[in-house]
């Protein structure tokens, strides 16, 4: 196994998991699947505000939310960069021992008044040849090499920077501490890291890296960096404008592998004629080199589409389990809850939802005593001429029939067609009379399951509203 590749997912914790973060996560998995590779784990929790373990562990419970489980024989860690501060530091010493790293005790004012001297903004390796020896105030920084570095990504091929365009950046902070660059390249090389699957936000970050890489003697990762998500507006997601918190979808009723396949397809697509397609032949089919470079738009309708696609592949039976959670947000009273006609009712439902978090809506005029009628609803229905009549004819006519649907539907439908007119039309102001809303799930197999005396009083209730 010791040339295997050596994939990782390195989130910083913020408190939530990003649906951007899920997807690098997810692509790393799928390629240490398929090449029979390690997925290693490292939390990069170095800055102190953010390493609380509730938040590590909800990074933990959102990849195995996500299908990666932190106990399958190819996952490892998790790590945590916070315990290897002082390889850190020991290889930015390593760095100013070889020559490739200089203390430098200038102040911003200072710099700033050097770059006004010469001319041109930034740091122009001003302390190179000062020889400095380090102490307080000095920030250690890399001496950047002239010439080019070229990067070569997987999903944008070779990217070259030109070296004098990238200052010599700060390795240690005047304090001692490690910067993120340094630190996560130690770490990398520390795990035997071969493949940097990572945000392209980072891409500007990897010369650096890469030159670091170089100086450290060691063989540099492959790189793939994978497009940037964006919202309608094709701005970039952010938690301040976007639902970016994957616990949200989650909460809401999208289940994992719709949320998984949603997400691979986000800058890559199956050979199909079809995106959605189960994890196996995700596993099968995922190349890097088939990422396309452009921003990705995480397009929620999309994913509810997809999500409904999924409700309508689980059988019945798990689609009644799956409910279940969603169900503890009914509107209704919990005692007048009734599992048999939930059961009832679920076959109505299962084609017709879209999230899970759609279910107590869908259902809750069963178990309410007496379900709230929307106004807006009320006013579009019951204002045609026909509308008091149809409830009570029906309601008349109901008292004496089979109680089926069938034969529900057909005293609606011998009132309607006396009358010239149509049973979409006619039904509404029974199904507000009855369920509070213009939508729900199909009318008549409704009445069967609600039963003759409650029907009968809803209507009843409907008519003495009328006048
Ligand atoms: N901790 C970094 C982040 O969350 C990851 C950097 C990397 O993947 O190299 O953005």
């Amino acid at each position: 196994m010791s040339d295997s590749p050596r994939y990782r997912f390195a989130p910083s914790p913020t408190g939530f998991f990003h649906v951007g973060g899920a997807r690098t996560a997810l692509y790393n998995w799928a390629l240490t699947l398929r090449e029979g590779g390690t997925f290693v784990l490292r939390i990069e929790d170095t800055d102190e505000s953010r390493n609380s373990p509730e938040w590590t562990q909800g990074i933990i419970d959102a990849l195995s939310w996500l299908g990666i489980d932190s106990q399958h024989p190819q996952f490892e860690g998790p790590y945590f960069q916070s315990a290897n501060a002082e390889l850190h530091v020991a290889a930015a010493m390593r760095l100013f021992q070889q020559g490739n790293a200089y203390w430098c005790d200038m102040t911003p004012e200072q710099v700033q008044e050097r770059s006004k001297e010469l001319g041109k903004q930034g740091y122009h390796g001003y302390s190179r040849d000062r020889g400095l020896t380090g102490g307080p105030g000095q920030v250690l920084r890399f001496r950047v090499p002239e010439g080019k570095t070229i990067v070569s990504d997987l999903v944008r091929g070779d990217v070259e920077f030109a070296n004098d365009t990238i200052e010599d950046f700060v390795l240690l902070r005047s304090n001692g501490s490690p910067m993120f660059l340094l630190a996560n390249v130690v770490d990398d090389i520390e795990m035997r890291i071969t493949n940097v699957v990572r945000a392209e936000e980072h891409l500007p970050n990897t010369p650096k890296q890469q030159m670091l890489w170089d100086a450290l003697g060691v063989k540099p990762p492959v790189w793939a960096h994978v497009p940037v998500l964006v919202n309608e507006q094709r701005k970039k997601l952010s938690k301040r404008r976007d639902k970016v918190a994957l616990e949200q979808y989650r909460e809401e009723g999208i289940l994992p592998d719709a949320m998984v396949n949603y997400l691979m397809t986000l800058g890559w697509a199956p050979s199909g004629d079809t995106e959605i397609v189960p994890w196996q032949s995700i596993v099968e089919e995922f190349r890097l080199e088939n990422v396309n470079h452009s921003p990705a738009f995480f397009d929620i309708k999309k994913l509810n589409a997809f999500n409904g696609d999924y409700i309508r592949a689980l059988s019945l039976e798990a689609f009644i389990e799956e409910s279940q959670p969603f169900l503890a947000n009914g509107t209704w009273p919990a005692e007048r809850f009734n599992a048999e006609v939930f059961e009832k009712v679920a076959p109505l439902i299962h084609t017709r939802v879209a999230t899970l978090s759609e279910v107590p809506s869908m259902v809750d005029f069963f178990f309410l005593a007496d379900p709230e009628i929307d106004n807006d609803a009320w006013t579009k229905t019951m204002g045609s001429d026909f509308a008091k009549d149809a409830i009570a004819d029906f309601a008349l006519a109901i008292g004496a029939v089979e109680w089926n649907h069938d034969a529900l539907k057909g005293v609606l439908e011998t009132w309607t067609e006396s009358r010239g007119l149509k049973l979409g039309k006619t039904q509404a102001p029974i199904r507000v009379a009855i369920t509070g809303r213009t939508v729900g799930p199909p009318l008549f197999e409704s009445i069967e399951i609600l039963g003759r005396d409650e029907t009968a009083r809803r209507l009843a209730n409907a008519l003495s509203r009328l006048g």
